[in-house]
């Protein structure tokens, strides 16, 4: 690890005093590192899961039911295990957000500050496909990233979007049950691990990214429905960007009440760092106190990509899905939602339960995932989205091919080659490792032509 700078030790000393010996000796123990299992596709009882557990040595993380730790010299993200979405691989203090933001199956919920998808994902699972889960993330590049990782664990009810908290919260006023914002913050608990995050430090940086954090929550609190909930988490020690910030929301918008506050300390947990706060609105919508002072530091208003085809045209695109599904994929259902069309792509928008979500509340906001990917259009063909295989079940599928994790074969799949399928009828086919879906393969003439997708293939 690189040495500390000298300023930030004394912050730690004026923070911690008595402890701040035991604090910075931390920084030389080796780092912790978590899964948590994705209770969409596995529960705790499940045959895969206990395998999944021996193999990796798990041990329980004691503030997240579903969360473990794993040591060292396992590598999670190399099984194909993980390609099946049935984990996902995170600090395991960095747990702690969501589970205290306890969003419930069928809630309107939002996740501001998204990628790569940690809290996402994981609100995602206590929802259980119910309900709406908006997961924006500013930067495109990132947001690319947390589409990938909601669409590998089979969640269906996320819309992946990427605007300014500003444009969002023009977009939808007073619209969500809970709101988490992880914020960007000075990552103080990220400098066991990541090297640029002490390079990237400065005496400034707690005033920076809390003047930041402060503008962003102005959005977020504008979005919270009234009555609603707040998760603020941030993976920093300093109370600028941390006590200070919720006291500052306390003063700011009387309105609203703290429920709680968590700290996790690497000295006195196995976990890197983490602050969460959860916070409730009033009554009312949230106003702040003093008027709200136009934001600087954010970029413009996010340039709207428009869903592309009318609704006779999606609904034509679904019909031609409908009868994929009744002879591929005979178990599909889908929640309350409707079908959209973006270029050729088809996929099915989740509804909130309250009616007020539909295609038109996306008119002007830019989104890279409107839902579930269902499929695309080919010629007036359909070929199934990867998103569906990787959210479907091998029941419902009319016809699997089966791989097993310790067998060859697997590998073989996973980088794109073609399979033996002498004994297999001919047709769009899910792929399974050990009965849990990898993607499709297209049998015909005994060989299952390879449809994992380009950009996931393993190399070699
Ligand atoms: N919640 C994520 C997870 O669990 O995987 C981690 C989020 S990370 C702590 C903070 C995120 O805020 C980054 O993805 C970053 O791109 C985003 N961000 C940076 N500046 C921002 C801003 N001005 N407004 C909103 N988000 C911002």
């Amino acid at each position: 690890m690189i040495p500390l700078p000298e300023a930030y030790q004394e912050r730690i000393l004026t923070l911690l005093g008595p402890e701040a010996d035991a604090f910075l000796s931390s920084y030389t123990a080796p780092k912790v590192q978590g899964v948590r299992r994705n209770s969409l596709k596995l529960a705790e009882n499940s045959p895969v899961w206990h395998k999944i557990a021996q193999e990796f040595a798990l041990e329980p993380v004691p503030w997240c039911p579903t969360g473990f730790y794993y040591p060292e010299h396992v590598r999670p993200g190399k099984s194909p295990y993980h390609a099946a979405g049935l984990y996902y691989m995170q600090e395991p203090s960095a747990m702690s957000s969501a589970e205290l933001l306890a969003p419930l199956p069928g809630e309107t919920v939002l996740d501001l500050a998204a990628a790569p998808g940690g809290k996402s994902t994981q609100l995602a699972f206590r929802m259980e496909g119910k309900g709406l889960l908006v997961s924006n993330e500013i930067h495109a590049g990132r947001a690319k990233i947390l589409s990938e990782n909601l669409e590998r664990t089979g969640v269906r009810n996320a819309v992946v979007t990427s605007m300014t908290p500003e444009a969002l919260a023009d977009r939808f006023p007073a619209f969500f049950d809970r709101i988490m914002l992880d914020a960007p913050c000075s990552g103080e608990g990220m400098f066991r691990k990541d090297p640029e995050a002490v390079r990237e430090w400065t005496d400034n940086s707690p005033a920076f990214c809390a003047a930041r954090q402060r503008d962003i929550l102005k959005d977020a609190l504008r979005m919270l429905k009234p009555g609603g909930i707040l998760g603020y988490s941030t993976c920093t020690f300093n109370r600028e960007e941390n006590e200070e910030i919720v006291q500052w929301i306390l003063q700011e918008y009387p309105s609203f009440t703290l429920l709680k506050t968590e700290r996790i300390w690497p000295h006195l947990e196995r976990g890197e760092g983490h602050f969460v706060a959860v916070l409730q609105a009033g009554p009312s919508p949230a106003e702040p106190a003093s008027p709200p002072q136009p934001s600087a530091s954010l970029p413009g208003k996010g340039k709207g990509r428009k869903p592309s085809a009318s609704n006779k045209q999606a609904q034509e695109a679904m019909d031609a899905f409908l009868a994929f599904a009744a002879d591929s994929l005979p178990g599909f259902k889908a929640e309350a939602g409707e079908p959209l069309l973006f270029g050729d792509h088809l996929y099915w928008l989740p509804h909130s339960q309250d009616g007020t979500f539909s295609a038109e509340r996306l008119t002007g906001v830019r989104v890279l995932r409107p839902g579930l990917h269902l499929a695309e259009l080919k010629k007036g063909r359909i070929e199934p989205a990867h998103a569906l295989a990787l959210a479907s079940q091998s029941e419902d599928a009319a016809r699997t091919f089966l791989l097993a994790v310790d067998r060859e074969a697997v590998h073989h799949y996973l980088r794109g080659e073609a399979l033996p399928a002498a004994d297999h009828a001919n047709g769009w086919t899910l792929v399974t490792v050990d009965g849990y879906p990898l993607g499709w393969g297209k049998v015909s003439g005994g060989l299952l032509k390879n449809h994992y997708p380009k950009g996931l293939r393993l190399m070699g």
